[in-house]
Order: C-alpha cells, then structure tokens, then sequence
C-alpha cells in the first residue's frame, strides 16, 4: 500500500510527484512508456511553466538545457492582415519552444531523483471500494524503466494507496471510469502537430494563422531549430466533424498558404506526424472524488482560447500536491478533504479559461471578425502590447 499512486509522468504527474516526493511522502508514479517519448505538441512553453520549473529546484537542469525563447509573435487574420509584436521579458523568463522529448523527460527525472518511485504500468482502470478508490488496476511489462519501452501485454497488477491522482492524459481511463461522461464537443478540440524543414524561420518569432478553416481554431508555425518548426493545426471538435475532412488534409491546406508554401525550399520534409486531443477547462464536471483528483489533461485544464495545457497541468500537479499533503496529514483524503483542489484551480485557472471561452465562441468567430480585430491590432499596437504584457 503506497501513500500516492500518480497515473501520468507527463507535466501534470512529474509535477505532482515531485512536490509529493519532496514532503516525504511514499509516491509511485506510472506510465505506460518510459522516457524519453514523444507527445503531440506545439511544444511552446509558456513562461510561468519555466517558473515552476525554477519553483521546483529545475533551475540548473533549465539553465543546461538551453531552451529556445521565443522574443515576438506574428498573428495572420484569414484575409492575410499581419499583425506583429515583441513579447514581454517576465523578469529574465521568456516563453520557449522546447521539444517535449526534452521537456517531459527533465521533468520526470526531477520527480525520480526528488524519490518519486517510477513504474512502467499501463493502468486500465481504477480499483473502487464502497465508491471510493483505493488504487488502480494495470498491466506492467516483465522488465522495467527502459526508455521508449511499452507496458502493453504484462500480467494484470492491482497496486493500491490512499490516494490515486489521474494524470493520464486527455483520453484518462480513470477520468472515464469516475465521471461516467465526456465533455461535449463545444468544449474539447483536436490539433495535429509535424515538424517540417528546410523552412526560412524568423528567429524567436512565433506564428499563429486564423484561417477560414480553422477558426476559432489556428494553425501554427513554430521555430524548433535551424530552419526547422513545429508546424501544426487546430480546431473545436463539432467544428472539425461538421468539415468532413481530416487534420491531415487540413495541415496540408495550411502549408499551401503562399506565406508558407513560398518560404519551404526543394527539400523541405513534413515528419513525425501525431494527432491528439484536448478537453478544455471551460466545461464543468467534478475533479475531487472520493480518493481521486484529475489533474491535467485527464481534470481538461486546457486553454479554450490557445489550447496550451502545459502550464495548467503544472499549475493543477502542483496544486494537487499541496491538497493531498493536507488531507495525508489529517489522514483522510476523502471527496471532502479534497475540495480544496477544486477551490483553487477555480481561484488560479476558471477566469482566463471563462474568458478564453467566450472569445473564441463569440469574438473570433467568423473571418470577417477576426480580420477586423487583426487590422485593429495593427493600428494600436501600443494598446495590443499593454493588454498582451497583463496576461
Ligand atoms: C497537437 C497539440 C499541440 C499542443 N500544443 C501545445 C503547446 O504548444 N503548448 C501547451 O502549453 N500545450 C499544448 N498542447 C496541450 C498539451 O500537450 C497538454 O495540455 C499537456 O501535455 C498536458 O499534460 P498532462 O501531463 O496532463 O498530460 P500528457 O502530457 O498527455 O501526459 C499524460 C501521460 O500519461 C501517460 N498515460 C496515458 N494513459 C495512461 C495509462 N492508461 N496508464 C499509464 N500511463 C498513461 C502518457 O504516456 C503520458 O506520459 C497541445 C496539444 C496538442 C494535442
């Protein structure tokens, strides 16, 4: 019996076992791979996630690790407007495009050398009693920690704790067993993420194109290297099955845009090709059961306007965390000593995932729209960039 199980060493479980491990407190965490391993990401990091990073006693493994910042921002409307600006310094931190091979891994090494416990177990299910968990139930390969290697096909394990947090992603078989529904489709989006190169690239310069196609949705362009980019696309879910057509087809579309297609030399390749989901944090479910908090992409704390999750699955590990540090000590995480996570990511996170909402619902919602707000950023930009500085 271990005093925490956490589901998920990407950002959301790596945080939270950190902070765990760091108290003292037994915690074992799983995954169903080992690390390093791919995710499908625009891989921009925002700068608050960096300051975690630093929060949390990463500041030398940042430092080593060279993050590429990102400095200015070029937003395109669909009728080709180009607004850009410079990005605020947050005293000395910079938002930065890092791949989350790299990224995941720092952070789950930081969990095991902070005395996380790490296995390589594909949990399919949470163990319930009288309605409440008291561990998973998953299946964990003959031999274990090697990087990349798959949990798939090992005998069935029960492991069971005081505690179960779930930070397993979008598709969290634990957030399925406990909430019993999905979001609907208004609040969850799918993306596809490539890396192509041979590309001519500002430097630090992120893009971001509100296309006819994708809008309130986007389609990205992101410096990843020597002439190379993250380059992906984006949109809400009942948009994307309403077209009938795939992200593929879509990203396609996308690097036909002449103010991309005229910027990829003879050799440019599209690679590494991954779609995923996202569920946004606008839609309203419980994330505190009893035993149980959802944390992440599993708890859908992604942003409904960007669709960047990163930093609230951070905010919310850390958060957990600190919840379960109090109701261990009381010695007894139940729903109720629990709510207190539910307070505070409504505290840190509801506003801007409230705001991003309504605009993407409401004010980039049609091109005509979106090239207005576009052709008004580009006659105020001082304004744009007071507003931008504030967030
Ligand atoms: C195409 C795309 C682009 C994006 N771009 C950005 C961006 O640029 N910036 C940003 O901030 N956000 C971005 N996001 C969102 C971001 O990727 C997520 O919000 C973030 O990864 C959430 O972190 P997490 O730790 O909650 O989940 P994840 O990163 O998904 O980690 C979940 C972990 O759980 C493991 N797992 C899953 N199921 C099981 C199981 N059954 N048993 C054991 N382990 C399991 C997985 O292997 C994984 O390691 C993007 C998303 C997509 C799809």
């Amino acid at each position: 019996m271990h005093e925490v199980i956490v589901v998920g060493a990407g950002p959301a479980g790596s945080v939270t076992a950190t902070v765990l491990a760091q108290a003292g407190r037994d915690v074992l965490l799983l995954d169903r791979t080992g690390f390093p391993r791919d995710k499908a990401c625009g891989d921009m990091i925002p700068w608050g996630a960096v300051q975690l990073m630093f929060d949390l006693g990463m500041g030398e493994a940042v430092r080593a690790a060279d993050f590429y910042p990102i400095k200015a921002a070029r937003i395109v409307s669909p009728s080709g407007v180009v607004f850009e600006t410079s990005l605020a310094d947050h005293g000395g931190l910079d938002t930065c495009i890092v791949p989350r091979e790299v990224f995941d891994t720092l952070l789950w090494e930081h969990a095991c050398k902070s005395g996380a416990h790490f296995e390589i177990v594909q949990v399919e299910e949470p163990i319930l009693q009288d309605g409440r968990v008291v561990g998973v139930r998953g299946r964990a390969p003959e031999s274990r920690y090697a990087g990349g290697e798959s949990a798939q096909g090992g005998a069935l394990r029960e492991i069971r704790a005081q505690l179960v947090i779930a930070a397993d992603g979008a598709t969290s078989v634990i957030a399925r067993a406990l909430r019993g529904t999905k979001s609907p489709d208004l609040h969850r989006a799918v993306a596809l993420r490539a890396y192509v190169d041979d590309l001519d690239l500002t430097d630090h310069m992120s893009e971001s194109y509100f296309t006819r196609d994708l809008i309130p949705g986007y389609g990205w362009v992101f410096p990843a290297g020597e002439r190379c980019a993250n380059v992906g696309v984006g949109l809400r879910l009942d948009l994307f099955r309403r077209k009938g057509r795939t992200l593929k087809e879509m990203l396609d579309d996308f690097l036909h845009l002449p103010m991309i297609a005229a910027r990829r030399g003879r050799d440019s390749r599209v690679e590494k090709v991954l779609v995923w989901q996202l569920n946004f944090g606008s839609d309203v479910f419980p994330r505190a059961y009893d035993g149980a908090l959802l944390i992440g992409d599993a708890g859908g704390f992604t942003d409904p306007l960007t669709g960047g999750g990163i930093y609230g699955a951070m905010v919310t590990g850390k958060l957990a965390a600190e919840v379960a540090l109090q109701a261990l000590a009381e010695g007894d995480p139940r729903r109720q000593a629990l709510a207190p996570f539910e307070a505070g990511w409504r505290q840190q996170l509801w506003p801007s995932f409230r705001l991003g909402y309504w605009l993407q619902r409401w004010l980039i919602s049609s091109p005509r729209l979106v090239d207005l707000i576009v052709a008004f950023m580009v006659r105020h930009p001082g304004l744009v960039q007071y507003l931008a500085n504030k967030l």
